[in-house]
């Protein structure tokens, strides 16, 4: 049997009802069931003899005594009152009888017989009126876990250190430990991972791993299993790593060998042969007179992340490349450029964002800066009225060469493009693979893609999320950015934050107040926020203009509201997040976060972004509720203690955890079994690099002494690996 393809309904004991019940707890393979690790250890393993029981005890003390001992009589008792039927046996270990009660299950009484020689581990309580009637048995033991013993068995359920599971409902953890005690010694286990691998961190190898992890010896250390951290849970973590390392290289070196269809032309430093094309390619250059029209120049950082991305463009394999930088380091241009140098060869680029407001800001700013070089540009928005959208969809399907700015709604069926040849996305992260995926599919596969995201993800993690992307960095942001001093407020003293916005204001510098806005309260919440723009304009600001921005306005009055904050007719402007991401207005140099205790770290680190574009210092005033989890004052300290965006996100992944922050859930990737991205950082490092090193070495695993380990990949990553046959 391998245990690897093998249901565990094969096993004994498991029927197809079982079966069920493993399922709900992700239990389908008898190898997910012998990697189903203990949550936490139970030492039941320092027996105590009865004459050293405590014989008072306080009635709440729940610590737990382990006895071995033998049934001297046995009874079921149905209390008169409520009619509970106890089950009691009194066990004798030589140095003195104790009472055990279990209450609620009489069916011991077929399990459990006098002369029996038992393990018991419970807690001891106190019976206030057995003292009358029995003063002897004053204290009693409590529902204990049991195990009778046969002659020479190993104790397997107490008198050890315990290993306890996530049950369900129908499921016990004795019961899985007991299935999981046959199987480890029925199994067939090969071992994996490579021995130069065991050897050189001295793992243990398969069979023993997964027998010292459910079942630890007898001198274990309790702490060290608790944290996970014995030699064979780092093995596990080790695992979890080098086979998520292995997968990504390998998907890499894929999309590093296929060749795209699309092969742009060489530009003009390397001299120039504009053909003519029959989809209506242009003669003329449009990266370099985007270019000159700026206002500014590019920060070196970005004329390097541009200098990788045509590298990749030139390449006849498929670009696969994250931009990663930090709000405000100027990746719009980076992408836009990239998007150009795609319409110069006559073919259609895509941007999708993860929001309305964002596409809406996305598109306007591309317009501004494309209109000038004769360059389409079209919005494609779920909110757009179906006629609009059609056109827009027209123009695609004609292939008009152009780009298109959109939400999720690019990926309707009826959007189709006749040359897509770019697909850029921003803050990818809000999109799970399948989106990604969707969108590329509408151009001609495979596609040059380049997905961008302003969360900064630390350093260790985004090689693992991302090892199968090449990765670029804006590590600079543009001249004259200063940081941004932020403070933070009780709701008592919001006066005061009030106060400091008006000094900005009579600098004559302009200010944001952000709403929090959460579908759940969406009404009271825009409600709040409208009350708010009008005590802010009546009474406290009563000299300046006071705006308001919201989702649910209409796109022609969202768009004149920013352009009038942009002109600076709006002094103040009142919004719910749709501010987060994109507007852009360099005067405003103040914030007000209403509610900051229900933004998230990332989300409020993006808000602050707003401000401090234009060369002079910016505040930003966070404004908390009377109500805040400890979590929510951790995310305010971490905001004023620093504004750096990398910081920021090792913050947050500390205080959400990395299964949160990281959305594993979307990210397609396999699941860790063991391995905690926080607490094995080291491993991870290590393991990364053994499996750089094994796919150099042997870049399909095709070795012989590769074979287990390529079976495990394909397992964990559900042949999606492509790893072809062999
Ligand atoms: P993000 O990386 O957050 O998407 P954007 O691309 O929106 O940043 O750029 C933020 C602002 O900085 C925009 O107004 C943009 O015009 C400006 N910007 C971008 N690059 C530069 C530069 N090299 N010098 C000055 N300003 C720049
Ligand atoms: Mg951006």
């Amino acid at each position: 049997m391998d245990p690897v393809d093998t249901p565990v309904q094969y096993l004994k004991g498991v029927g197809p009802k079982r079966a069920g019940l493993f399922q709900q707890l992700g239990i389908h393979t008898v190898e997910d069931l012998l990697y189903y690790f203990p949550w936490r250890y139970e030492d039941r393993s320092r027996i105590e003899r009865i004459s050293d029981l405590p014989l008072l005890t306080a009635p709440s003390d729940d610590r737990m005594h382990t006895l071995q001992a033998k049934v001297s009589v046995t009874r079921v008792v149905i209390t008169p009152k409520k009619g509970l039927r106890i089950f009691e046996a009194i066990v004798d270990d030589g140095t003195g009888l104790f009472l055990i009660k279990w209450f609620n299950q009489p069916f011991l009484k077929d399990l459990i017989h006098t002369g029996d020689e038992m393990i018991l581990c419970g807690p001891i309580k106190r019976d206030p009126y057995a003292a009358r009637l029995q003063p002897r048995f004053v204290t009693y033991m409590e529902n204990p876990h049991y195990e009778v013993m046969a002659d020479n068995q190993e104790a397997l359920h107490t008198g050890r250190v315990v290993p306890i599971y996530h049950e369900t409902r129908g499921l016990s953890s004795k019961q899985i430990r007991t299935l999981i005690w046959d199987l480890i010694r029925s199994v067939e286990l090969s071992e994996y991972l490579p021995d130069w691998i065991l050897q050189s961190y001295h793992l243990p190898p398969l069979r023993e791993a997964l027998a010292s992890v459910h079942f630890p010896g007898p001198d274990s250390d309790l702490a060290t299993l608790q944290e996970m951290k014995t030699r064979a849970h780092k093995r596990f973590a080790y695992e979890d790593f080098f086979l998520l390392a292995l997968g990504l290289a390998i998907r890499k070196r894929n999309t590093h060998q296929v060749t795209k269809k699309i092969r742009w032309r060489e530009r003009p430093d390397n001299t120039v042969t504009a053909s003519a094309d029959p989809h209506g390619a242009r003669d003329t250059l449009l990266v370099e007179p985007f270019l000159s029209q700026l206002p500014f120049s590019l920060t070196r950082a970005q004329t390097r992340v541009f200098d990788e991305i045509q590298h990749d463009m030139d390449s006849p394999h498929p670009m696969n490349r994250l931009l990663q930088g930090d709000v405000g380091c100027g990746k719009t241009i980076i992408a836009l450029m990239a998007m150009l140098r795609v319409l110069e060869n006559g073919y259609q680029a895509a941007l999708m964002v993860p929001t309305e407001i964002l596409a809406e800001q996305h598109y306007l700013n591309v317009k501004g800066y494309v209109t000038a070089l004769g360059v389409p540009c079209w919005l494609l928005t779920g909110r757009m009225k179906s006629s609009e959208r059609q056109v827009v969809a027209a123009s695609l399907e004609g292939g008009q060469v152009g780009i298109v700015i959109g939400t999720q709604a690019l990926l309707t069926e009826t959007v189709s493009f006749r040359q897509l040849g770019l697909v850029v996305i921003d803050e990818q992260h809000k999109f799970g693979v399948l989106q990604r995926a969707a969108l590329k599919a509408k151009g001609e596969a495979p596609i040059d893609t380049l997905v961008m995201t302003a969360t900064p993800i630390p350093r260790t993690l985004s090689m693992t999320l991302y090892g199968d992307l090449d990765i670029s960095v804006i590590d600079e942001l543009p001249p004259g950015r200063l940081p941004v001093s932020c403070r933070h407020f009780r709701e008592s003293d919001r006066w005061e934050a009030y106060r400091w916005l008006q000094e900005e204001l009579k600098k004559g510098r302009q200010g944001y107040v952000v709403f929090p806005l959460v579908e759940e309260s969406e009404k009271l919440d825009l409600k709040a926020a409208t009350e708010m723009s009008v005590l802010l304009a009546k009474q406290i600001y009563p000299e300046y203009s006071v705006g308001l921005l919201h989702g649910r306005m209409k796109r022609e009055e969202k768009a004149s509201t920013m352009a009038a904050f942009k002109k600076n007719e709006i002094q103040v402007l009142v919004a719910t997040t749709v501010i987060e991401v994109g507007v852009d207005v360099p005067n405003a140099t103040a914030m007000i976060v209403e509610h900051a205790e229900r933004f998230g770290l990332a989300q409020l680190h993006q808000l602050r972004g707003r401000v401090g574009r234009g060369g002079s210092a910016a505040v930003c005033f966070l404004v908390t509720g009377r109500w805040m989890t400890p979590e929510a004052w951790k995310r305010m300290e971490a905001m004023v203690k620093t504004s750096d965006g990398f910081k920021i996100a090792e913050d947050d992944l500390e205080i959400r955890g990395p299964g949160e922050f990281l959305g594993t859930r979307q990210s397609g990737l396999p699941g860790f079994r063991v391995a905690n991205l926080l607490r094995d950082v080291k491993i991870l490092e290590v393991a990364r690099r053994d499996a750089l090193r094994t796919i150099e070495e042997d870049p399909t695993l095709s070795r012989l002494e590769h074979r287990r380990l390529r079976q495990m990949l394909e397992t964990r990553w559900q042949h999606g690996l492509e790893l072809g046959t062999v």
